[in-house]
């Protein structure tokens, strides 16, 4: 039975920066992911990742316009942390190899962002989570004597001891369908977000939630639910994502009119402003019927210089030409909001602590609170990186005060037991695929860019019954080597639970705020709601509600304007 000090489940960069500090600080790790650890999600990250490294720059100037950003309810005592922490951060990466940018004189070169005061972005070309997750994986790799990696390993439960501590995990090594239980004095959650409970999204199939979900499941609080980042540029027939990066590099906005809409809505920051805005904007143009027919507006990358566009931005050169059939370095291509990040997560302490003694997450999965209401673009990698750090340290000076645990191996039977059961469910019943086919459209019509409680409602229902109908949806493949079909049902699960806190935490904020637009409430309310939402299981399954200060520092929350 596999027992390290620290468990982390989870390789992305979240995960793997954990895994080096934990490491860095003594501890002897695993690291557990259900794919392969270079194929994690953050592969996708595009347009790079902030730091206030420029001259003239200051930590302080990025930590005001994340505190902006996140529409005040981000916490600000962990959003100094992360901006102060951000120059180091990024120079570790380049000390280990990554290849950012460098502008003519040979300094490291920044883009602008949406939202930001100055460009301080840096970045590999539009291959920024690609390149910094290649060179983390290579430093694991030196750490082989004590990090041991579970890859293609998929975890199906957390373990808590008697006294209400986490004490490890069970996982199912997806090449035979074994389960282990792993003992661990503390465990990491670094498994990302949760983009496929919508549809479409920017995410990648893999990314389901389900370590918000087994969190929530042993009894740990979620914060801030509500707020789903929609992306405003995304394609329309699939969801892929063209990177703020191209309107960093001067690309522009606009309705089928021609006209560049976002000088009504922003008229300082126009295409730059924070991502909620520009969402809100671009929705508002498509729903006044100033868009095309095919539901879209237009962005007209071809205002970048062809030159730069072909060697700063030419993932999304291929993207557009491979899934749109659009050359975009010689024509606009359509786009519209689409789902892309949850600031909401597990809650936790600027060390990654969460509600649950022993259980740590960081990155997507978690909430801090640094992102509040709207996170700011390239903001997602440093605090993956930020916090992944901090909690592997964290985590590992737990590990030393802890004895080993030792949960015994008839655990497994339960989780054996699960599986089993959906080998055996008799064929028939809705498809798993067509369940999550309704969960996401659901979520995507009545949960996006603009809500209100009619619509909030109806998708809980519809969740309900979906909750109903997962248990017996039929699967085909009985078999115990890299069975998706177990792997699908049993993420469909998670998918749903994070569903219900979303749509529950959503009708609980009677407001507008950040990505939470309430078309029935469509104010900011600081007096009733400058505070988190906490969602837990309650008794009998149903999710309950509390609410949590935000914290604020030297920042006084004000009018917001771009
Ligand atoms: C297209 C796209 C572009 C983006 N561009 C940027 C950008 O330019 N800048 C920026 O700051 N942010 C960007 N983001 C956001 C950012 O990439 C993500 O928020 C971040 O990479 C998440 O990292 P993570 O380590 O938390 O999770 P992930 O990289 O998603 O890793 C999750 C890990 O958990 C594992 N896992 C999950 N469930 C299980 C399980 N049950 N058992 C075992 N393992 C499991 C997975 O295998 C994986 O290893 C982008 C996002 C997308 C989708």
């Amino acid at each position: 039975m596999p027992s390290h000090d620290v468990l982390i489940i989870g390789a992305g960069l979240a995960g793997q920066r954990a895994a080096l500090a934990a490491a860095g600080a003594g501890a002897s790790v695993a690291v557990v992911s259900k794919v392969h650890p270079v194929r994690s999600h953050s592969v996708a990250a595009a347009g790079g990742i902030n730091a206030a490294l420029n001259p003239g720059d200051s930590w302080e100037s990025h930590a005001f316009d994340t505190v902006k950003g996140s529409d005040y309810l981000g916490d600000q005592d962990a959003i100094e942390i992360m901006c102060r922490q951000a120059p180091e951060e990024v120079l570790y990466l380049e000390h280990i190899g990554v290849t950012f940018h460098r502008s003519e004189d040979g300094h490291l070169g920044t883009r602008a962002f949406g939202g930001a005061s100055q460009a301080r972005t840096f970045y590999v070309a539009d291959i920024t989570g690609q390149a910094i997750l290649h060179v983390l994986y290579e430093q694991l790799m030196k750490h082989s004597g004590q990090v041991d990696r579970y890859e293609e390993w998929f975890t199906t439960d957390l373990l808590r001891d008697d006294d209400g501590h986490c004490v490890g995990a069970i996982c199912r090594n997806l090449r035979d369908g074994r389960l282990e239980v792993f003992d661990a004095k503390a465990v990491i959650l670094a498994s990302g977000g949760a983009g496929q409970v919508f549809k479409p999204t920017t995410n990648g199939l893999i990314v389901t939630g389900d370590g918000i979900a087994q969190a929530y499941r042993v009894g740990a609080k979620l914060m801030d639910m509500e707020m789903v980042q929609y992306h405003p540029t995304t394609l329309a027939e699939n969801g892929f994502l063209i990177t703020e990066g191209a309107r960093g590099e001067g690309a522009w906005l606009l309705n089928a009119r021609g006209e560049r809409f976002m000088e009504k809505y922003a008229p300082n920051k126009l295409d730059l402003a924070s991502r909620d805005v520009v969402s809100r904007a671009a929705q508002t143009e498509i729903n006044e019927g100033r868009g095309f027919p095919d539901g879209t507006v237009a962005l007209d990358i071809t205002k970048v210089p062809r030159k730069r566009t072909l060697e700063a931005l030419r993932e999304i050169v291929n993207i557009g030409r491979d899934f749109a059939g659009v050359d975009i370095t010689r024509e606009p291509i359509h786009i519209r909001p689409g789902m892309h990040y949850i600031m909401g997560g597990v809650k936790t302490d600027s060390f990654g602590e969460t509600t649950v003694p022993g259980l740590y997450a960081a990155g997507e999965v978690a909430c801090v609170s640094v992102h509040g209401g709207n996170r700011l673009g390239a903001n997602s990698l440093l605090d993956t990186l930020v916090f992944g750090r901090r909690a592997g340290e964290h985590a590992a000076g737990r590990a030393k005060r802890m004895p080993m645990p030792s949960t015994p191996s008839s655990r497994v039977a339960d989780a054996e037991e699960t599986i089993a059961a959906i080998i055996r469910r008799p064929a028939g019943g809705r498809r798993i695929a067509a369940i999550k086919d309704e969960l996401g459209t659901t979520m995507n019509r009545y949960c996006a860019v603009f809500r209100d409680a009619e619509g909030l409602a109806e998708a809980q229902e519809i969740v309900r019954r979906l909750k109903e109908e997962a248990p017996k949806a039929g699967i085909d493949d009985r078999g115990t080597v890299f069975n998706q079909d177990v792997i699908a049902a049993i993420e469909l699960g998670y998918m749903l639970d994070v569903a219900e806190t979303i749509l529950v935490a959503a009708q609980e904020r009677k407001e507008s705020r950040g990505a939470q637009f309430r078309t029935d409430f469509p104010e900011r309310n600081d007096e009733e709601w400058l505070k988190h939402i906490d969602v837990s299981l309650g008794d009998g399954g149903v999710p309950t509600v509390d609410y949590s200060p935000v914290t604020i520092t030297r920042w006084e929350p004000q009018e917001r304007t771009y």
